[in-house]
């Protein structure tokens, strides 16, 4: 074809080539060296983020108890940071900035807090689903991608067996108002429920555990054995209501 031909000899001109070839290292150099939350320059931070970042995050430490899902008294929920400062703002990013790649940042992050267990490459992710008109607007499933990544990391396997009905956001409700919203919200999803395997569930934030609980039920009603669930932030609740 004459057209392609044409641009192929001006694409090929060695001058252009050499400094199309030095401008995508140096993105490429600076990727490497960026902070992978906020995009500062790193320094000597061996980690993933920057100095800034990583004095923001707040482990999830004994401070507050781990949350047990209702009438699921052996399930319980690991979170490894508090919903706030670096932790908060990729959580930001991630459902609502269109951040994608922070589902795997999380997932370094969880693994590098250490509340994966040991034995995750034995169990089943299974990540909590959005309805399908969040899903739409927002493109993708921000747990879907963190428990992808994790699935990946641990050698485990990650099965969207769940699907979830359209409900109105938990956010900003109280705790019995977040227990009757998400009540038999759950359905069977693309998957079969695994059985025979210990089930992990994933999501990006627990508050009261009620979504978490919901889903836990579906899964043992439909067989399927749940070890526990993963979180990377935990936002505890002050009075009944949340704190933001
Ligand atoms: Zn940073």
């Amino acid at each position: 074809m004459p057209g392609g031909a044409r641009s192929s000899t001006v694409s090929a001109h060695p001058l252009i080539r050499s400094l199309g070839l030095a401008v995508s290292r140096i993105a490429s150099l600076l990727a490497d060296r960026a902070c992978r939350l906020c995009g500062a320059v790193l320094q000597s931070t061996p980690g993933p983020l920057c100095g800034w970042c990583v004095a923001r995050l707040y482990p999830n430490t004994d401070r507050y108890a781990p949350v047990v899902l209702e009438n699921h008294s052996r399930v319980v929920v690991r979170s490894s940071f508090l919903h706030a400062g670096s932790a908060r703002e990729l959580v930001i990013g991630l459902k609502f900035q269109g951040r994608r790649e922070l589902g795997r940042l999380a997932a370094d992050l969880m693994t590098g807090a250490g509340t994966i267990p040991p034995d995750a490459a034995g169990c089943v992710i299974v990540p909590v689903p959005l309805c399908r008109t969040r899903l739409r607007q927002r493109g993708y499933n921000q747990a879907e991608e963190i428990g992808a990544a994790l699935a990946r990391a641990h050698g485990a396997r990650m099965s969207r067996c769940l699907s979830k009905e359209d409900r109105p956001p938990q956010t900003g409700l109280s705790a019995a108002m977040r227990r009757s919203n998400v009540r038999g919200a759950f359905g069977a999803g693309r998957e079969a429920v695994p059985g025979g395997v210990p089930i992990l569930l994933v999501d990006d934030v627990v508050t009261t555990g009620s979504t978490l609980s919901e889903a836990a039920a579906f899964l043992e009603a439909e067989g399927g054995d749940v070890a526990g669930a993963l979180t990377l932030t935990y936002r505890p609740e002050a009075r009944g209501y949340i704190i933001d």
